[in-house]
Protein backbone atom coordinates (compact mmCIF):
# COMPACT_ATOMS: atom_id res chain seq x y z
CA UNK A 1 0.00 0.00 0.00
CA UNK A 2 0.70 4.04 -0.21
CA UNK A 3 0.56 5.43 3.03
CA UNK A 4 0.24 4.02 6.58
CA UNK A 5 -0.72 6.72 9.34
CA UNK A 6 0.38 5.48 12.92
CA UNK A 7 -2.14 7.98 15.38
CA UNK A 8 -5.35 9.40 14.98
CA UNK A 9 -4.71 12.70 16.98
CA UNK A 10 -5.64 15.74 14.92
CA UNK A 11 -1.97 15.25 13.21
CA UNK A 12 -3.22 11.99 11.84
CA UNK A 13 -6.50 12.20 10.61
CA UNK A 14 -5.59 15.60 8.95
CA UNK A 15 -2.52 13.68 7.20
CA UNK A 16 -5.47 10.89 6.41
CA UNK A 17 -8.03 13.67 4.82
CA UNK A 18 -4.73 14.70 2.58
CA UNK A 19 -3.42 11.64 1.60
CA UNK A 20 -7.05 9.98 0.56
CA UNK A 21 -8.17 13.27 -1.79
CA UNK A 22 -4.31 12.75 -3.09
CA UNK A 23 -5.87 9.34 -3.63
CA UNK A 24 -2.79 7.54 -1.79
CA UNK A 25 -5.71 5.29 -0.13
CA UNK A 26 -4.10 5.10 3.41
CA UNK A 27 -5.44 3.17 6.57
CA UNK A 28 -5.21 5.21 9.63
CA UNK A 29 -3.77 2.89 12.79
CA UNK A 30 -5.92 5.03 15.67
CA UNK A 31 -3.87 3.58 18.75
CA UNK A 32 -4.78 2.91 22.18
CA UNK A 33 -6.79 6.07 22.60
CA UNK A 34 -8.59 6.90 19.14
CA UNK A 35 -8.86 10.41 18.64
CA UNK A 36 -5.60 11.49 20.95
CA UNK A 37 -5.19 13.78 23.42
CA UNK A 38 -7.96 15.97 22.86
CA UNK A 39 -10.56 13.23 24.26
CA UNK A 40 -9.32 14.21 27.30
CA UNK A 41 -9.95 17.96 26.91
CA UNK A 42 -13.97 19.27 27.35
CA UNK A 43 -14.49 22.17 25.51
CA UNK A 44 -11.57 23.38 22.83
CA UNK A 45 -12.21 26.73 21.98
CA UNK A 46 -9.43 27.66 19.96
CA UNK A 47 -9.38 25.62 17.07
CA UNK A 48 -10.51 27.90 14.43
CA UNK A 49 -13.73 27.37 12.54
CA UNK A 50 -15.85 26.59 15.95
CA UNK A 51 -17.12 29.86 16.93
CA UNK A 52 -18.44 28.76 19.47
CA UNK A 53 -16.21 25.89 20.65
CA UNK A 54 -16.34 22.72 20.54
CA UNK A 55 -15.49 19.48 22.92
CA UNK A 56 -12.57 17.26 22.16
CA UNK A 57 -14.60 13.91 21.30
CA UNK A 58 -16.80 15.49 19.27
CA UNK A 59 -14.10 17.55 17.25
CA UNK A 60 -11.88 13.82 16.93
CA UNK A 61 -15.27 12.30 15.46
CA UNK A 62 -15.65 14.71 12.85
CA UNK A 63 -12.26 14.56 11.81
CA UNK A 64 -12.48 10.68 11.72
CA UNK A 65 -15.52 11.29 9.45
CA UNK A 66 -14.13 13.91 7.26
CA UNK A 67 -10.76 11.25 6.44
CA UNK A 68 -13.47 8.87 6.30
CA UNK A 69 -15.10 10.63 3.63
CA UNK A 70 -12.57 10.77 1.32
CA UNK A 71 -11.91 7.43 1.82
CA UNK A 72 -9.53 6.87 4.75
CA UNK A 73 -9.48 3.22 6.19
CA UNK A 74 -9.99 3.22 10.15
CA UNK A 75 -8.66 0.55 11.93
CA UNK A 76 -9.35 0.72 15.47
CA UNK A 77 -5.99 -0.94 17.10
CA UNK A 78 -2.36 -0.76 17.80
CA UNK A 79 0.47 -0.97 15.78
CA UNK A 80 3.35 -2.81 18.31
CA UNK A 81 6.23 -3.52 15.87
CA UNK A 82 8.19 -1.61 13.07
CA UNK A 83 10.74 -2.61 10.20
CA UNK A 84 11.52 0.06 8.68
CA UNK A 85 13.45 -0.31 5.56
CA UNK A 86 16.60 1.87 4.94
CA UNK A 87 16.07 2.04 1.06
CA UNK A 88 14.55 5.11 -0.63
CA UNK A 89 11.94 3.39 -2.38
CA UNK A 90 11.97 0.32 0.02
CA UNK A 91 9.06 -1.04 1.90
CA UNK A 92 7.95 -0.97 5.22
CA UNK A 93 6.68 -3.36 7.21
CA UNK A 94 4.98 -2.66 10.25
CA UNK A 95 2.88 -4.81 12.53
CA UNK A 96 -0.46 -4.57 14.30
CA UNK A 97 -1.16 -5.96 18.00
CA UNK A 98 -3.47 -8.17 16.64
CA UNK A 99 -0.56 -9.82 14.57
CA UNK A 100 -1.83 -8.18 11.00
CA UNK A 101 1.43 -7.49 9.19
CA UNK A 102 1.16 -4.55 6.63
CA UNK A 103 3.72 -3.08 4.35
CA UNK A 104 3.74 0.22 3.26
CA UNK A 105 5.53 2.74 0.92
CA UNK A 106 5.57 5.49 3.29
CA UNK A 107 4.48 5.94 7.16
CA UNK A 108 3.32 8.71 8.85
CA UNK A 109 4.03 8.73 12.60
CA UNK A 110 1.57 10.45 14.07
CA UNK A 111 1.65 8.67 17.62
CA UNK A 112 1.65 12.41 19.55
CA UNK A 113 3.16 12.66 23.46
CA UNK A 114 1.64 11.85 26.76
CA UNK A 115 1.45 14.95 29.47
CA UNK A 116 2.68 12.86 32.68
CA UNK A 117 0.93 12.83 35.47
CA UNK A 118 1.74 12.54 39.31
CA UNK A 119 -0.28 9.67 39.53
CA UNK A 120 -2.02 10.00 42.79
CA UNK A 121 -5.44 8.20 42.73
CA UNK A 122 -7.17 11.43 43.97
CA UNK A 123 -5.57 13.22 41.13
CA UNK A 124 -6.45 10.75 38.31
CA UNK A 125 -10.19 10.67 39.45
CA UNK A 126 -10.55 14.89 38.70
CA UNK A 127 -8.88 14.82 35.07
CA UNK A 128 -11.05 16.88 33.36
CA UNK A 129 -13.19 18.08 36.46
CA UNK A 130 -9.72 20.27 37.34
CA UNK A 131 -7.05 18.92 36.81
CA UNK A 132 -5.34 19.81 33.56
CA UNK A 133 -2.49 19.05 31.69
CA UNK A 134 -2.79 22.23 29.41
CA UNK A 135 -3.56 25.43 30.25
CA UNK A 136 -3.69 26.82 27.00
CA UNK A 137 -6.49 24.34 26.26
CA UNK A 138 -8.71 25.01 30.06
CA UNK A 139 -6.91 27.82 31.44
CA UNK A 140 -9.81 29.89 30.30
CA UNK A 141 -12.20 27.68 32.81
CA UNK A 142 -10.93 28.96 35.66
CA UNK A 143 -10.96 33.01 34.78
CA UNK A 144 -10.78 35.11 37.72
CA UNK A 145 -9.86 31.91 39.94
CA UNK A 146 -7.55 30.76 42.18
CA UNK A 147 -5.29 27.85 40.45
CA UNK A 148 -2.40 25.65 41.04
CA UNK A 149 0.79 24.78 38.48
CA UNK A 150 2.80 21.91 39.78
CA UNK A 151 6.78 21.99 38.10
CA UNK A 152 9.24 23.63 37.72
CA UNK A 153 10.61 23.74 34.13
CA UNK A 154 10.15 25.57 31.05
CA UNK A 155 6.62 24.46 30.57
CA UNK A 156 5.72 24.98 34.12
CA UNK A 157 7.03 28.63 33.87
CA UNK A 158 4.87 29.42 30.86
CA UNK A 159 1.56 27.45 31.70
CA UNK A 160 2.02 29.65 35.15
CA UNK A 161 2.29 33.30 33.12
CA UNK A 162 -0.66 31.72 30.34
CA UNK A 163 -2.97 31.31 33.48
CA UNK A 164 -1.84 34.41 35.31
CA UNK A 165 -3.15 36.44 32.52
CA UNK A 166 -6.73 34.67 33.63
CA UNK A 167 -6.63 33.61 36.76
CA UNK A 168 -6.74 36.03 39.80
CA UNK A 169 -3.66 34.13 41.65
CA UNK A 170 -1.57 31.08 40.26
CA UNK A 171 0.64 29.36 43.19
CA UNK A 172 3.34 27.25 41.48
CA UNK A 173 4.23 24.23 43.44
CA UNK A 174 8.21 23.31 43.05
CA UNK A 175 9.50 20.26 44.42
CA UNK A 176 12.96 21.33 44.36
CA UNK A 177 14.60 24.45 45.95
CA UNK A 178 14.71 26.06 42.62
CA UNK A 179 13.28 26.78 38.60
CA UNK A 180 14.91 24.39 36.36
CA UNK A 181 13.36 26.80 33.99
CA UNK A 182 15.65 29.05 31.33
CA UNK A 183 16.59 32.10 33.06
CA UNK A 184 14.87 34.09 29.94
CA UNK A 185 11.95 32.20 31.13
CA UNK A 186 11.88 32.58 34.97
CA UNK A 187 12.18 36.55 34.54
CA UNK A 188 8.96 36.04 33.08
CA UNK A 189 7.14 34.99 36.52
CA UNK A 190 8.40 38.59 37.74
CA UNK A 191 6.74 41.12 35.95
CA UNK A 192 3.30 38.79 37.35
CA UNK A 193 1.97 40.15 40.86
CA UNK A 194 -0.28 37.49 41.36
CA UNK A 195 2.40 34.45 40.98
CA UNK A 196 3.87 33.05 43.72
CA UNK A 197 6.32 29.98 44.32
CA UNK A 198 6.22 27.30 46.53
CA UNK A 199 9.52 25.99 46.66
CA UNK A 200 10.16 22.44 48.52
CA UNK A 201 6.72 21.59 48.27
CA UNK A 202 4.90 18.41 46.90
CA UNK A 203 1.67 17.52 46.19
CA UNK A 204 0.09 14.92 48.30
CA UNK A 205 -3.56 15.04 47.16
CA UNK A 206 -6.35 16.53 45.50
CA UNK A 207 -9.44 17.52 47.48
CA UNK A 208 -12.92 17.76 45.65
CA UNK A 209 -15.50 15.08 44.62
CA UNK A 210 -16.63 15.70 41.20
CA UNK A 211 -14.57 18.88 40.84
CA UNK A 212 -11.39 20.30 42.64
CA UNK A 213 -11.70 22.34 45.13
CA UNK A 214 -7.77 22.46 46.28
CA UNK A 215 -4.52 20.35 47.34
CA UNK A 216 -2.50 19.05 50.32
CA UNK A 217 0.66 19.76 50.19
CA UNK A 218 3.78 18.95 52.24
CA UNK A 219 6.79 20.89 52.49
CA UNK A 220 9.75 18.32 51.74
CA UNK A 221 11.94 19.84 53.98
CA UNK A 222 10.08 20.16 57.28
CA UNK A 223 7.37 17.62 56.32
CA UNK A 224 4.42 20.26 57.50
CA UNK A 225 1.28 19.93 55.47
CA UNK A 226 -1.21 22.45 54.36
CA UNK A 227 -3.87 23.17 51.95
CA UNK A 228 -4.80 25.90 49.34
CA UNK A 229 -7.95 26.48 47.63
CA UNK A 230 -7.79 26.11 44.30
CA UNK A 231 -10.53 24.76 41.24
CA UNK A 232 -7.86 24.16 38.82
CA UNK A 233 -4.25 22.33 39.10
CA UNK A 234 -2.20 22.22 36.22
CA UNK A 235 0.12 19.53 35.69
CA UNK A 236 3.46 20.67 34.01
CA UNK A 237 5.84 18.33 34.84
CA UNK A 238 6.85 17.01 31.53
CA UNK A 239 5.52 14.94 28.36
CA UNK A 240 6.38 11.68 27.52
CA UNK A 241 6.51 11.44 23.56
CA UNK A 242 4.84 8.02 22.03
CA UNK A 243 7.76 6.77 20.65
CA UNK A 244 8.71 3.66 22.33
CA UNK A 245 8.07 1.38 19.14
CA UNK A 246 10.46 3.28 17.00
CA UNK A 247 13.73 3.19 19.07
CA UNK A 248 16.82 2.19 17.10
CA UNK A 249 15.12 2.73 13.97
CA UNK A 250 14.59 6.51 13.14
CA UNK A 251 16.43 9.63 14.90
CA UNK A 252 15.81 10.76 18.17
CA UNK A 253 16.48 13.78 20.33
CA UNK A 254 17.51 12.97 23.82
CA UNK A 255 14.31 13.35 24.87
CA UNK A 256 12.62 10.19 22.66
CA UNK A 257 11.16 13.10 20.10
CA UNK A 258 11.21 12.17 16.37
CA UNK A 259 14.01 15.01 14.75
CA UNK A 260 12.35 16.14 10.94
CA UNK A 261 14.40 17.85 8.77
CA UNK A 262 13.42 21.77 9.45
CA UNK A 263 10.40 23.47 7.61
CA UNK A 264 8.97 19.65 6.79
CA UNK A 265 7.94 16.28 8.35
CA UNK A 266 10.85 14.30 6.59
CA UNK A 267 12.82 11.80 9.75
CA UNK A 268 16.35 10.32 8.54
CA UNK A 269 14.27 6.91 6.89
CA UNK A 270 13.06 7.18 3.39
CA UNK A 271 9.44 7.37 3.28
CA UNK A 272 8.91 8.19 6.86
CA UNK A 273 7.63 11.00 8.14
CA UNK A 274 6.45 12.34 11.57
CA UNK A 275 3.87 14.95 12.47
CA UNK A 276 2.25 16.50 15.58
CA UNK A 277 3.73 16.21 19.12
CA UNK A 278 5.42 13.47 18.10
CA UNK A 279 8.30 16.09 16.89
CA UNK A 280 7.38 18.91 18.69
CA UNK A 281 7.69 19.79 22.28
CA UNK A 282 7.31 23.55 21.42
CA UNK A 283 4.06 24.00 20.56
CA UNK A 284 1.84 21.35 21.07
CA UNK A 285 -1.64 22.43 20.12
CA UNK A 286 -4.01 21.11 18.17
CA UNK A 287 -3.72 22.92 15.17
CA UNK A 288 -0.16 23.09 14.88
CA UNK A 289 -0.36 18.82 14.91
CA UNK A 290 -2.79 19.56 12.29
CA UNK A 291 -0.85 21.87 10.22
CA UNK A 292 2.08 19.54 10.21
CA UNK A 293 -0.31 16.20 9.44
CA UNK A 294 -1.07 17.94 6.11
CA UNK A 295 2.61 18.56 5.70
CA UNK A 296 3.37 14.88 6.28
CA UNK A 297 0.25 14.05 3.47
CA UNK A 298 2.17 16.28 1.14
CA UNK A 299 5.83 15.12 1.89
CA UNK A 300 4.66 11.35 1.70
CA UNK A 301 2.64 12.29 -2.04
CA UNK A 302 6.06 14.49 -3.69
CA UNK A 303 8.19 11.21 -1.94
CA UNK A 304 5.90 8.21 -3.49
CA UNK A 305 5.92 10.65 -7.29
CA UNK A 306 9.50 10.80 -6.68
CA UNK A 307 11.05 7.30 -5.97
P1 LIG B 1 11.15 19.43 32.16
O1 LIG B 1 11.48 17.98 32.23
O2 LIG B 1 12.16 20.39 31.71
O3 LIG B 1 10.67 19.94 33.60
C1 LIG B 1 9.78 19.18 34.36
C2 LIG B 1 9.57 19.86 35.69
O4 LIG B 1 8.62 19.11 36.42
C3 LIG B 1 10.83 19.95 36.55
O5 LIG B 1 10.79 21.09 37.35
C4 LIG B 1 10.71 18.70 37.41
O6 LIG B 1 11.32 18.82 38.66
C5 LIG B 1 9.21 18.66 37.64
N1 LIG B 1 8.74 17.31 37.92
C6 LIG B 1 8.95 16.18 37.19
N2 LIG B 1 8.31 15.13 37.77
C7 LIG B 1 7.72 15.63 38.88
C8 LIG B 1 6.94 15.06 39.91
N3 LIG B 1 6.62 13.75 39.89
N4 LIG B 1 6.50 15.84 40.92
C9 LIG B 1 6.79 17.16 40.94
N5 LIG B 1 7.52 17.77 40.00
C10 LIG B 1 7.99 17.01 38.98
O7 LIG B 1 9.80 19.47 31.26
P2 LIG B 1 9.16 20.68 30.46
O8 LIG B 1 7.87 20.18 29.93
O9 LIG B 1 9.14 21.91 31.28
O10 LIG B 1 10.16 20.90 29.23
C11 LIG B 1 10.46 19.83 28.32
C12 LIG B 1 11.44 20.33 27.27
O11 LIG B 1 10.79 21.27 26.41
C13 LIG B 1 12.64 21.06 27.88
O12 LIG B 1 13.77 20.77 27.10
C14 LIG B 1 12.27 22.52 27.76
O13 LIG B 1 13.41 23.35 27.71
C15 LIG B 1 11.48 22.51 26.44
N6 LIG B 1 10.51 23.61 26.42
C16 LIG B 1 10.92 24.81 25.93
C17 LIG B 1 10.05 25.87 25.91
C18 LIG B 1 10.54 27.16 25.37
O14 LIG B 1 11.71 27.26 25.08
N7 LIG B 1 9.70 28.15 25.23
C19 LIG B 1 8.68 25.76 26.38
C20 LIG B 1 8.35 24.48 26.92
C21 LIG B 1 9.25 23.44 26.92
P3 LIG B 1 12.91 18.59 38.87
O15 LIG B 1 13.57 19.82 38.37
O16 LIG B 1 12.99 18.39 40.34
O17 LIG B 1 13.25 17.34 38.10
Amino acid sequence: MNTLIIGSGPAGYTAAIYAARADLKPIIYTGLEPGGQLTTTTDVDNFPGYPKGIDGPTMMHELKEQAERFGTEVRIDFISKVEFSSERGGVHKVFSQDGTKIEAKTIIICTGASAKYLGLPSEQKLIGGGVSACAVCDGFFYKNQEVAVVGGGDTAVEEATYLAKICSKVTMIVRKDHLRASKALQHRINKYHNISVLFNHEVKEVIGEDVVQGIKITNNLTEELSEINITGLFLAIGHIPNTEIFKGQIKMDNNGYIITESKSTITNVPGVFAAGDVQDKEYRQAITAAGTGCMAALDAERYLQEI
